[in-house]
C-alpha cells in the first residue's frame, strides 16, 4: 500500500482500524448504543468548546452540507454564498435544489476573504435568512477568517451553515457565531470516510423545529434526529462500525492538546521549503495549515508529477480539480499526516521527482523543511 499524503482521506492510525472491526453493538435495539453515541457526540462538542448539540451521520462530508441546506433553507429564502473557493461556491447547488435564492459574494480565489470588506458590503445588503462559508476551501487551501465573518452575519440575524471538513481540529474555531458547523470523518480527525458531523445552534434547531414547510429529504433531515436520545431511536441505522471508528480517533484528539500547533508548524514549514526551491505556492494568504496547494511547474504536468511520486516513491499525493484541474499539486498533512517523518518522505520524493522531470529547484525541498522546523524550535 502507498503512503496516503492527500488532503484527505489521510493515514488511518492501528487503533483506528482496531475499533472498527471490532464486534458491535446492535444499533437499533440496544440502548447501550444510544448512550454510546450520545457519549462520543458529547464529547466532540466539548472538544469544540461548544454547547451546541452534535449529531453524526452515517455518510461522507457532502452529506452534513447537504443536510445543513435541506434542514435549514425552505423554498424562497434569501442566501448569502460566500465564494472563494470550489466549495464556497459548491453550495449554490444545494442552496437551489431546497428552493432557496443564492446571491454570491464572490471574491478572488488566491485571497481569504476580506473581513472589513465583507462587513462594508453586509452593511448595504443583509435581507438574508442564511449565509453559507467554508473554513478551509480545500481545492486550493484557502482559510477565511469564519469567527469574523459569523460574527459580522449574526449580527444582522443571519443563519450561519459553515463547511469545516477539512479543517475541523486543524485549526482553531469558535462555534460562538455558528449555527450548523459541517465536518467529516476523513480529513483532520484521520478516520476513514464515512460520516459526516452536524453542530446545530439553539437559533438552527429553532428555525427547523418552525419551519412552514417540511422538510424535502429524509436522510439529509436534521429534524428526524433531535429527538434520537428521549426515543431511543434513530430515524436508520446507526453504520457502528463507523462509529467505533470515529471514537477511536476522536479519543487520540482529546489526549493531544498540541495538534493545532502541530498543524501550524508543519503547515509553515512546507511552504517555506516550497517557496525556497523556487515553486510557486498558489494562494496570496489566508494559508491553511492542513494542505498546501502549489502551481505545476512550467516543465512538466500535473499527471507526470503524481505518477512518478506513485511509481517511484510509493507516496500518493494529488492534484486538484474545477478551475484548478492540472494546475496544481497539493500536498495534505491533516490530521495523522501532520508529522515530521511523513511530510520528509513526502519533501525528498517530491525533490527528486521534480529533478527527475526536468523542474530546477533553488533548495532541497525536505532539507528547507527540516532547517524550518529547527528554527521553529519544533526538533
Ligand atoms: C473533503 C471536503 C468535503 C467533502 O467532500 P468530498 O469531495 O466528498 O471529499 C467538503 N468540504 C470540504 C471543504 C472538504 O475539504
Amino acid at each position: 500500500m502507498y503512503k496516503m499524503m492527500t488532503p484527505g482521506p489521510t493515514q488511518v492510525s492501528d487503533a483506528v482500524l482496531d475499533a472498527r472491526s471490532l464486534r458491535f453493538k446492535q444499533p437499533d435495539c440496544d440502548p447501550s448504543f444510544v448512550e454510546d453515541y450520545k457519549q462520543l457526540c458529547l464529547d466532540i462538542s466539548r472538544l469544540l468548546h461548544t454547547d451546541h448539540e452534535t449529531f453524526i451521520l452515517g455518510g461522507e462530508g457532502i452529506l452534513g452540507l447537504e443536510a445543513a441546506c435541506a434542514s435549514l433553507i425552505e423554498p424562497g429564502d434569501h442566501v448569502l454564498v460566500l465564494d472563494n473557493g470550489i466549495f464556497g461556491r459548491g453550495f449554490a447547488d444545494f442552496v437551489e435544489m431546497y428552493g432557496g435564492v443564492v446571491t454570491f459574494y464572490s471574491t478572488d480565489y488566491r485571497e481569504a476573504i476580506d473581513v472589513e470588506a465583507f462587513t462594508a458590503f453586509l452593511k448595504d445588503n443583509h435581507d438574508f435568512k442564511i449565509a453559507t462559508v467554508v473554513h478551509g476551501d480545500t481545492p486550493s487551501g484557502i482559510l477565511n477568517d469564519v469567527d469574523a465573518i459569523t460574527r459580522e452575519l449574526k449580527a444582522y440575524g443571519i443563519l450561519t451553515i459553515v463547511d469545516a471538513v477539512s479543517t475541523l481540529f486543524g485549526e482553531p474555531l469558535s462555534l460562538e457565531h455558528i449555527d450548523v458547523l459541517c465536518g467529516g470523518s476523513q480529513k483532520v480527525i484521520s478516520a476513514p470516510p464515512g460520516l459526516t458531523l452536524n453542530v446545530i445552534s439553539e437559533d438552527a434547531r429553532a428555525a427547523i423545529n418552525n419551519r412552514k414547510t417540511p422538510i424535502a429529504a429524509f436522510y439529509a433531515n436534521l429534524k428526524v434526529f433531535f429527538n434520537y436520545y428521549e426515543e431511543k431511536w434513530f430515524p436508520y441505522t446507526m453504520p457502528a462500525s463507523d462509529i467505533n471508528g470515529l471514537r477511536a480517533a476522536i479519543d487520540a484528539i482529546a489526549v493531544d492538546p498540541g495538534i493545532f500547533d502541530r498543524h501550524r508548524r508543519i503547515g509553515e514549514a512546507t511552504r517555506a521549503a516550497v517557496e525556497a526551491a523556487g515553486l510557486s505556492l498558489y494562494l496570496k494568504n489566508g494559508f491553511s495549515n492542513t494542505v498546501t496547494a502549489f502551481e505545476v511547474p512550467s516543465e512538466t504536468t500535473a499527471d507526470a508529477i503524481l505518477s512518478t511520486m506513485l511509481k517511484d516513491h510509493n507516496i500518493l499525493i494529488t492534484g486538484s480539480f474545477g478551475v484548478f484541474a492540472g494546475k496544481l499539486i497539493r500536498l495534505g498533512h491533516m490530521g495523522n499526516n501532520a508529522n515530521e517523518n511523513d511530510m520528509t518522505a513526502v519533501l525528498s520524493a517530491l525533490d527528486a521527482t521534480l529533478r527527475k522531470l526536468g523542474v530546477p529547484l533553488k533548495a532541497d525541498l525536505a532539507e528547507v523543511f527540516h532547517q524550518s522546523l529547527v528554527q521553529q524550535g519544533l526538533i
